[in-house]
């Protein structure tokens, strides 16, 4: 689904004298129902390998292949509506807007383009999704009314309702005490497992990576696979 051929990201100083190679020449394939951690440690590289998994940015060399096409032949259009259908994100911080309620933040993607009709189905996916959750008695807080766990479980159905191919998760525990970790951790394997989904996790949390399938260490921009 998603392939990376020999990516490289590196960073130039402000005066572009001093040049930072935060990845190199990494390859990687994911497909359907993978799951997959990417360990290592603070700036390393996770966040920029995953925001180019997710098209948020492009890499200096190397090609992004996403189901046969190369991304950067995509215009800007086609690239965000590729990210918007296929792709969900799921960030260290939950990202709510505090002055809307669950269902609404959930929604609000979903609001400019959507009929009348649509928006009613997709309030129903949005419950249904909710309740898979266990959050069916909170669809009307608001996220100050949750704890950090509920309001990332939020995070995650928020992630889910365009019923996207692949989740790329940044960090999603970091934030968590250690049951509200494990509560999130299980939730997003069995969701990937049910939904036949990718899911792709970058964390320096190996409780959370020892529940991926396979797993990979980031140092000095090359990936190893771990057993
Ligand atoms: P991690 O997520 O593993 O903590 P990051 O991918 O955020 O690491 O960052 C890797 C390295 O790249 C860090 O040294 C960081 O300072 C640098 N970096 C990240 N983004 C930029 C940027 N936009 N410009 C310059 N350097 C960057
Ligand atoms: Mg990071």
């Amino acid at each position: 689904m998603i392939k990376l051929e020999k990516i490289s990201k590196h960073y130039q100083s402000a005066g572009g004298q001093v040049v930072h190679k935060v990845l190199n020449d990494i390859s990687l394939e994911i497909r359907k129902g993978d799951s997959i951690a990417i360990v290592g440690p603070s700036g390393c590289g996770k966040s920029t390998l995953l925001n180019l998994m997710g098209t948020l940015d492009l890499p200096t060399s190397g090609k992004i292949i996403f189901d046969g096409v190369e991304i950067n032949t995509l215009d800007d259009k086609k690239l965000s509506a590729l990210r918007n259908k296929r792709i969900g994100f799921v960030f260290q911080m939950h990202h709510l807007l505090p002055q809307l309620n669950v269902l609404e933040n959930i929604l609000l993607p979903a609001l400019a383009n959507s009929s009348k009709n649509q928006l009613k189905l997709t309030s129903e996916k949005a419950i249904q999704l909710l309740s898979e959750v266990g959050l069916k008695a909170h669809l009307y807080k608001f996220p100050g009314q949750l704890s950090g766990g509920e309001c990332q479980r939020v995070a995650v159905v928020r992630a889910l309702i365009n019923e996207p191919d692949i989740i790329l998760a940044d960090e999603p525990t970091g934030s968590l005490d250690y049951e509200s970790a494990e509560q999130i951790g299980n939730l997003l394997v069995d969701l990937q497992t049910r939904k036949n989904m990718a899911l792709m996790i970058v964390t320096h949390s190996l409780d959370l990576a020892n529940k991926m399938k396979t797993r990979y260490s980031l140092l000095n921009g090359q990936l190893n696979q771990l057993k």
